[in-house]
């Protein structure tokens, strides 16, 4: 080792799914939306004049923050956007995990949140999910120094009632609550609906699932406007120009496409609701997925060889190599005719 290597932030980074190049493949692996984002958002590039990469963006997103305002019936001063809600998320650690005292999160959650934790160096604690992979609100009621979770959980899609999320927030009004709400226009309401009510409660959401802008890199907070100009505070003692101009702009187009945005989100949600029978015909279980995805196992199929199979084929699904995760695989929820491949390769897989 060299001696300024004994000095190195040493941290296991985050693996991202992967990103295979090639038009004729079916990619199910990283919950993107299948459709293109609405029309708006595609006019609104059109017409983009190269001039507005001269300058710097505006460092307060203001369009895009009024647009999400609007569409939320929140005042500006309770939205912070960021690039992806990854950014939004790692902020909030960085502002609002800043105790002695652990950080809760589920045992089997985004996998992120434990990356974040040993890189900015807080205690944390992970409740186990129940046999029937849920989040057991009374493991939030002791001592912590915050608590996060996904709503619906990830990756087992699983959404979990507004009651029992207020359980968790009114519980634990000494620290602040995040709600990773990454799939939750899949699922049920947002918890946004709470935010009125309690000022410890920090609402995340993303515009890469159900907007279909992954690529854009946008995201979001909704809280109050305590917890908001914390995370603006320490963004800005971070890197002022985060988000480029291109993406607030189209982000606000995109907000403002309200009819599209429904259309989208109800297809994915047929859809879904099909793979789920069919994948039940084909023998597989699953918990009752919400999200844009299901998580699935079969008795007779080991899952790793079934992942590097369906890969053979060209068809991507995500599979964690990891105890308690690795009987199981991730599949997106895709086009229509995606599943279809995917369905016609598992029958004859599985012999049916
Ligand atoms: N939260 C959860 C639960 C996710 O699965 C993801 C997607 N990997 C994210 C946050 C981050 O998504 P993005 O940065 O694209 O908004």
């Amino acid at each position: 080792m060299r001696p300024w290597e004994e000095a190195i932030r040493c941290v296991t980074p985050y693996v991202p799914g992967e990103q295979p190049k090639g038009n004729d493949l079916v990619k199910l692996n990283t919950n993107e939306n299948p459709y293109p984002p609405s029309p708006a958002v595609l006019a609104c590039l059109r017409e983009m004049e190269g001039g507005i990469l001269r300058k710097y963006p505006d460092p307060a997103s203001a369009e895009l923050v009024k647009a999400l305002a609007e569409r939320y019936g929140l005042s500006e001063d309770r939205i912070f956007v960021g690039v992806g809600s990854d950014d939004v998320l790692a902020l909030s650690f960085l502002t609002f995990f800043n105790s002695h005292r652990p950080v809760l999160f589920p045992d089997i959650t985004y996998s992120f949140y434990k990356v974040w934790a040993e890189l900015f160096g807080v205690p944390y604690e992970t409740p186990a999910l129940d046999e029937d992979l849920r989040i057991r609100p009374e493991d939030y009621r002791r001592e912590n120094g915050g608590v996060i979770f996904p709503n619906p959980n990830a990756p087992t899609g699983l959404y979990m009632p507004l009651d029992q999320v207020e359980e968790i927030t009114a519980a634990n009004q000494d620290s602040v609550v995040i709600v990773d709400e990454a799939y939750v226009d899949f699922a049920g309401p947002s918890a946004a609906e709470l935010l009125d009510k309690y000022e410890n409660l920090l609402v995340v959401q993303t515009f890469s699932k159900s907007r279909s802008l992954a690529g854009l890199r946008v995201g979001f907070a909704m809280g109050s406007p305590r917890l908001i100009k914390a995370l603006n505070d320490v963004k800005y003692s971070f890197n002022s120009y985060t988000m480029n101009l291109p993406a607030q702009l189209l982000g606000a187009a995109s907000v403002r496409d309200e009819a599209y945005f429904r259309e989208c989100v109800e297809r994915i949600k047929e859809t879904r609701e099909r793979a789920k029978e069919r994948l039940r015909g084909l023998g597989f279980s699953f918990p009752d997925s919400q999200a844009n995805f299901l998580f699935v196992t079969h008795p007779r199929v080991q899952a790793g060889e079934l992942f590097e199979a369906l890969k053979g084929e060209h068809i991507y699904v995500r599979y964690f190599n990891a105890p308690r995760l690795d009987k199981y695989l991730r599949i997106t929820i895709g086009t229509d005719e995606e599943m279809e491949k995917l369905f016609d390769f598992l029958e004859r897989y599985l012999g049916k």
